[in-house]
């Protein structure tokens, strides 16, 4: 078969798989799960590609699944990947009612993209020149520090992002480059972005230390840690003027335990908090700022802060040759849908970490109403939110493994890591 007959065989394949692809997303929509307990969904995913004989490993950094579509032969490995992780957004209307977690940053359609993008490769492997890796990656979202703690002392993870885990335990030794598409978020309009950047991170968690007292017979006697974790807020926004507009500092804490009995002066309050920047020159400057936010309000109350850094997620840096032919490929589609290109995000994301290894896209694609992680999220357009992702997706993997994997060794012979793994591990 020529290459626009594969393709156009893939699109129909998803054309006609439509209402599969619809209920995959449905499903995982009503049984949102938080990342790092995202069982269910994890189990839904093995469960389709058994049913496409795709062969897979579970389990990985607890909840992932690897599947790998073998073609005719294997010059090169594409991963094809889907997130698999709910955020906490409790007045969504799909909420869990017990759990407030919701698919508001729609990953439950990236999982339903993914399983689409495999229902079509699987038809055409004998004409593929290198293999497809299907995986399906846990907690992107970086929340839950507490909890993520705990798994880390049970030796379950070392890293709190999904993807930052699966580099370390080497699932991504095997691939060499890797795709996925998000959702723009209120966006209804018919339209693409391909290769912006976002956002890296540090992520910290305070904890202020008072003592307890009655706080109606004795407050003198104690000392208020929500008042020091209140004045740690008002000096961190005292920093804002100091923060450069090119720097894109976001510092965005919140109160996980602000304390215990209305009736006792709190003795220990705990914050968890962001500081994100463009840079990481810009971010340790902005984390000192914060820090010292901190130390000066707890001093001033006569509290003590214990604070902790986190290893967050790098900035986004997208493969422009990657980019290239999956806008191609969205031209194949539509001419109607409108491409934007190196519209940086304000967000963070974990693929960013695995851009700095080996190239990477993480297209965004219109079709959305409402922000998200906001409870207006949802779709607004079927077609772009599911069907085209998967065909652009199909479509850019045949143009990366067709006729010797050619376009795969181009892209891998232009791209330049920009830390290899070991930097990373100990970056
Ligand atoms: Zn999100
Ligand atoms: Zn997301």
């Amino acid at each position: 078969m020529t290459k626009s007959e594969l393709k156009n065989k893939v699109c129909e394949i998803i054309d006609k798989k439509r209402s599969d692809i619809l209920a995959i997303a449905d499903k995982i929509m009503k049984k949102p799960e938080m990342g790092y307990r995202e069982f269910e969904t994890s189990s839904l995913v093995c469960s389709e590609l058994d049913k496409l004989s795709i062969p897979y490993r579970k389990d990985l950094a607890v909840t992932g699944v690897k599947g790998n579509l073998k073609g005719r032969q294997s010059l090169a490995r594409v991963a094809v990947i889907g997130e698999l992780d709910a955020v906490t957004c409790s007045t969504h209307p799909t909420a869990d009612k017990v759990t407030g977690a919701a698919h508001a940053c729609g990953h439950n359609i990236q999982i339903a993209v993914m399983l689409g993008v495999a229902m079509a490769l699987s038809e055409v492997r004998e004409e593929l020149d290198g293999d497809v890796c299907f995986f399906a990656t846990p907690a992107e979202e970086f929340v839950e520090i507490g909890f993520r703690e705990g798994l880390a002392k049970k030796g379950d993870v070392k890293f709190f992002g999904g993807k930052q885990e699966l580099i370390r335990i080497g699932e991504f030794d095997d691939i060499d480059m890797a795709m996925m598409v998000h959702a723009q978020g209120a966006t209804p309009e018919r339209a693409a972005f391909i290769d912006g950047g976002s956002l890296g991170f540090v992520a910290k968690t305070i904890d202020f230390i008072g003592k307890a007292a009655h706080a109606g017979g004795a407050p003198h006697e104690g000392i208020n840690a929500l008042n020091a974790a209140m004045a740690a807020m008002m000096c961190i926004h005292a920093q804002r003027e100091t923060f450069r507009d090119e720097d894109r500092i976001r510092v965005h804490p919140i109160i996980t335990n602000g304390g215990e009995l209305v009736n006792v002066v709190p003795s220990k309050v705990t914050m968890e908090t962001y500081v994100r920047g463009a840079s990481f020159p810009a971010i340790r400057d902005a984390a000192a700022k914060v820090d010292r936010a901190i130390e000066g309000a707890s001093m001033a109350i006569g509290a003590k802060c214990e604070i902790k850094d986190y290893k967050g997620y790098l900035p986004l840096v997208q493969s422009k040759e990657l980019g290239d032919i999956f806008a191609e490929n969205i031209r194949l589609i539509s001419d109607d849908i409108k491409i934007y290109r190196g519209i940086d995000m304000v967000g963070s994301t974990d693929i960013g970490d695995l851009g700095h290894i080996m190239p990477i896209i993480q297209p965004t694609m219109g079709g959305f109403l409402g922000n998200l992680h906001a409870e207006e999220f949802g779709v607004a357009d079927e077609d772009m939110a599911y069907i085209n992702p998967a065909k652009a997706m199909a479509m850019s993997v045949i143009d990366l493994l067709c006729d010797g994997a050619i376009g795969a060794k181009a892209v891998k012979d232009s791209y330049t890591p920009i830390m290899t793994k070991e930097e990373y591990i100990n970056f």
